[in-house]
């Protein structure tokens, strides 16, 4: 994809700001957060995590999320989970040894590092030294579309070679998934979205016609 995120925050904001009424955007003040939301766009520059905040304020981000991925997924239980998530090792990462679970949990709260785990328990089993490794994602990405939970995905393979978020780990990623970063900039700006408006923008309404294999091949 040419038009990356970025640059369509700075075109919107253009057209935007030309006609901007105060006078609309009482959005912030009708919702009753007691706690301090997460900051999910923390790691990018203020500038832009400041427009992501302007646009969700203004109820621009959803579409402009929309028009760019307008299909929600078909991965829904934990076994179609699995075999995605398979099917993304066997491609990369063979030989990186074997997952012995992978599951949605609704018991992942969503915070910056948390959106998905991986776990590797070595223990002794008789004379050998096995190894069990999960991985899990949060629910949230049930109702996403295969672009961001592809991301995640990609980030908790990653972790299997690479345990910190350094050079390296973001060098495999991109191998597994060339736009990871675009990807993973768009999923904190919903994420945000998310938090603000309590407003989902992919539910199951928007199955019918969604593809699990939409992406693939696109990044071979
Ligand atoms: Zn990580």
């Amino acid at each position: 994809m040419i038009c990356r995120f970025p640059a369509r925050f700075i075109a919107v904001r253009a057209a935007v700001s030309a006609r901007y009424n105060p006078a609309s955007t009482a959005l912030s003040t009708t919702t009753m957060r007691q706690k301090p939301a997460p900051d999910y766009l923390s790691g990018y520059p203020a500038a832009l995590a400041a427009e992501v905040r302007r646009l969700i304020e203004q109820d621009l981000l959803a579409d402009m999320l929309l028009r760019k991925y307008p299909l929600a997924h078909a991965v829904r239980t934990d076994t179609a989970l699995y075999d995605y998530v398979m099917e993304l090792k066997d491609e990369y990462l063979r030989n990186a040894g074997q997952l012995s679970k992978v599951m949605f949990d609704s018991k992942l709260h969503v915070i910056r590092q948390a959106l998905g785990t991986h776990t590797s328990i070595s223990r002794v089993q008789g004379q050998k030294l096995k190894s069990k490794r999960e991985i899990r994602i949060a629910a949230v990405f049930r109702e996403m579309p295969i672009a961001f939970l592809r991301m995640i995905v990609v980030h908790e393979l990653a972790h299997i070679r690479e345990r910190a978020h350094d050079k390296a780990f973001y060098q495999l990623c991109r191998h597994m998934e060339a736009d990871y970063h675009q990807l993973e900039f768009d999923l904190r700006a919903y994420l945000s979205h998310l938090d603000a408006t309590g407003r989902p923008l992919w539910s199951a309404a928007v199955l019918p016609g969604a593809r699990t294999d939409e992406k693939r091949g696109a990044s071979g």
